[in-house]
């Protein structure tokens, strides 16, 4: 039950029921009306939509927009701050309309707004957003069309604020809000001195790709003013990272920030508007700490050391309180969605059993690490591992010079592994693993085979080594027997899941239950909602999965709101330029060519088309 961490990284939405079922809920802590996933995994069956599945808790959303406003809201409140906060969600956080449109409606009672970083991204928001309270920020390097479509948004009456991010935005501007007779609401980027550490940390700091240096912020200034047009000026915008598990390192950078606000304002720039970008940071390992993967603040925290730290430095300065935005995604959405999938089969671990005695003619080697084998002890452990691999490596060279039968080679395998099998048993009893020693569990560990792409639906962690919470879903009050490592179905190597959150840090196996002949085994990976979705691939032609949405009614149980069918794998052939049909007619030309030469029958002929066509109109992935 407390095996996963639930509790320290679930933020209190998710649980374990008495009968070992996970658990959600939109409340958090609040597990009297929470629902069950097995039971949500068989609503969706039900349905005819198979595994993988992308689960999204819509009413999740809603409490972590309510929860950034809110505690915005009372941090403002409690400190007397005289200005306001406005969130704007960044669309490329999760693009999907279904989020952006949950975003709004929700976030209307809060006027959060939108952040668009492209001319698709402002053209999605301009679509979506209908509140003309909440604020629409474009980032992004923009050519005349994107500016263009921002001054109409800005004519229509949204408070649609365009951020200079490189010095050769700004002419294009000027000279097309004059032609257009629009007056712009502008921001600026800067590129702060101080720095975050993260994973995704690289765009704050002296050295960010995005963003203007003080020089070149002095020069926007001056050339606003002899456009009489410093007034326009309105915000300052910067954005240290994503992710930034530090409380220091926010605050370091807000403090900064506030000073070159303060320094605008004295400028005589029309500034009414800070805004923070994003990097308020999720809890994936539940650690609460500085690790890359976790958070050393909470949410309350957050809004209290950001209003008290803008505060701070504009009073001294005697600068009016600016409206503080920020622009956090990952926050926001990152609990909202998991992704559920079933087990096909697992590989386990085990060494046949060893005869007492090896025959007279074994070859040398083997011979060696058997010895070793009857040798170990506690003491030894480290000198029998090191003989064992040395030997190891003899029976592969003599296998490959072809002094050794392939049978042989088998034996010494045999011989290495219950050796290293029988090293990590003993090694559970040391106080402290030794270094050579810490992969040693992986090697021996089982391989579950999962019905997903790690490329499609969770690409951070393959990429850049991001920590998603892992688990079965059910079968929780039964104690899991096995330790494995997870393998997708792209059948490339780096298509697995081998770090798993852990109190002390990463951990390369988790615990598992045994699989069972009469019963689905279903794992979901947590947290997913932030930035997966479209980062994801198309690796092995594996393509969006299933998506269904649910709403938790207030009294208990659940409703089904919205679903999207993952790509068939005809859709996924069109997006890499195949034409479908095309492919089809040639197939069946192949066919009939196989009826003509007599190795098929015309019955025989039409089956084969029937399968093509329903493996075109199929699911990308496993199905039962
Ligand atoms: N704003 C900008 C300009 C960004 O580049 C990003 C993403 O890195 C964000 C906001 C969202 O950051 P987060 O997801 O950490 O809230």
């Amino acid at each position: 039950r407390e095996l996963y961490g639930v509790r320290e990284w679930g933020a209190g939405f998710f649980g374990v029921s008495d009968s070992g079922e996970l658990q959600v809920t939109a409340k958090p802590g609040s597990f009297e009306h929470a629902v069950s996933i097995p039971e949500v995994i068989e609503g969706i069956q039900a349905r005819g939509l198979d595994m993988p599945v992308l689960l999204r808790i819509e009413n999740i959303l809603d409490t972590q927009i309510s929860l950034l406003n809110d505690n915005f809201r009372s941090a403002i409140e409690s400190l007397d701050y005289k200005g306001s906060y406005l969130g704007a969600y960044p669309i490329k956080v999760n693009q999907q309309q279904q989020v952006v449109e949950a975003v709004t409606r929700h976030g209307k009672a809060y006027h959060h707004g939108l952040e668009a970083g492209s001319k698709a991204e402002l053209i999605a928001a301009m679509g979506m957003l209908r509140d003309t309270e909440a604020v629409l920020v474009c980032n992004g390097y923009k050519d005349e069309e994107f500016i263009d479509l921002g001054l109409h948004a800005t004519q229509l009456g949204f408070k649609c604020i365009m951020v200079i991010e490189m010095p050769g935005e700004l002419p294009t501007i000027i000279s097309r809000s004059k032609e257009l007779g629009i007056k712009p609401n502008l921001g600026v980027r800067v590129k702060l001195s101080s720095q975050a550490n993260g994973l995704w940390a690289e765009s704050g700091g002296d050295r960010s790709i995005f963003g203007l240096n003080a020089a070149q912020i002095i020069e926007v200034i001056d050339t606003l003013k002899d456009a009489e047009m410093l007034d326009c000026l309105q915000l300052l915008h910067y954005h240290l990272g994503s992710q930034i598990p530090n409380i220091r390192e926010i605050r370091n950078a807000v403090a900064e920030a506030s000073r070159v606000y303060a320094g605008l304002t004295h400028e005589g720039a029309g500034m009414r508007y800070l805004d923070l970008g994003g990097g308020l940071a999720v809890d994936y390992d539940g650690t609460q700490t500085n690790f890359m993967s976790s958070r050393n603040y909470t949410t309350d925290e957050y809004c209290v050391d950001v209003v008290e730290g803008v505060m701070t430095v504009l009073d001294e300065q005697g600068v009016e309180h600016p409206t503080i935005i920020t622009e956090s995604g990952r926050a926001l959405v990152a609990y909202y969605s998991m992704l559920l999938f079933n087990v096909l089969e697992s590989a386990r671990f085990e060494v046949e059993p060893l005869p007492d005695a090896l025959p007279e003619e074994t070859n040398i080697h083997i011979r060696h690490i058997f010895e070793t084998l009857q040798t170990l002890n506690l003491r030894n452990i480290q000198e029998c591992f090191n003989d064992a691999l040395y030997y190891r490596d003899e029976i592969r060279q003599a296998f490959s010079q072809g002094n050794m039968s392939f049978r042989e080679r088998a034996l010494g395998d045999r011989v290495f592994w219950e050796t290293v099998n029988r090293i990590a048993l003993l090694a559970k009893d040391l106080p402290s693993l030794p270094h050579e020693l810490e992969g040693i569990t992986q090697a021996l560990s089982d391989i579950y085979y999962c019905n997903f792409s790690v490329f499609q639906s969770l690409p951070d962690a393959w990429a850049i080594g991001q920590l998603f919470p892992v688990m079965p879903v059910h079968r929780l009050e039964e104690r899991p027997t096995r330790e494995g490592l997870l393998a997708d179905i792209t059948c490339d190597c780096d298509g697995k899941i081998d770090r798993f959150i852990d109190s002390h840090g990463v951990k390369r196996t988790m615990p598992l239950h045994e699989l069972k002949d009469s019963e689905e085994y279903y794992l979901g990976a947590f947290l997913v909602g932030a930035y997966q979705e479209t980062l994801g691939d198309l690796h092995n032609l594996l393509g969006d999965t299933n998506v269904v949405t649910i709403r938790i009614r207030e009294g208990g149980g659940f409703d089904f709101v919205g679903e999207l069918e993952g790509d068939t794998v005809e859709d996924i052939l069109s997006y890499v330029e195949y034409d479908t049909r095309m492919l089809f007619n040639r197939f069946r030309e192949t066919a009939e060519n196989a009826v003509r030469e007599g190795r098929i029958t015309p019955v025989q002929r039409k089956e084969t088309l029937q399968a093509y066509k329903n493996g075109l109109q199929g699911y990308t992935y496993f199905e039962r």
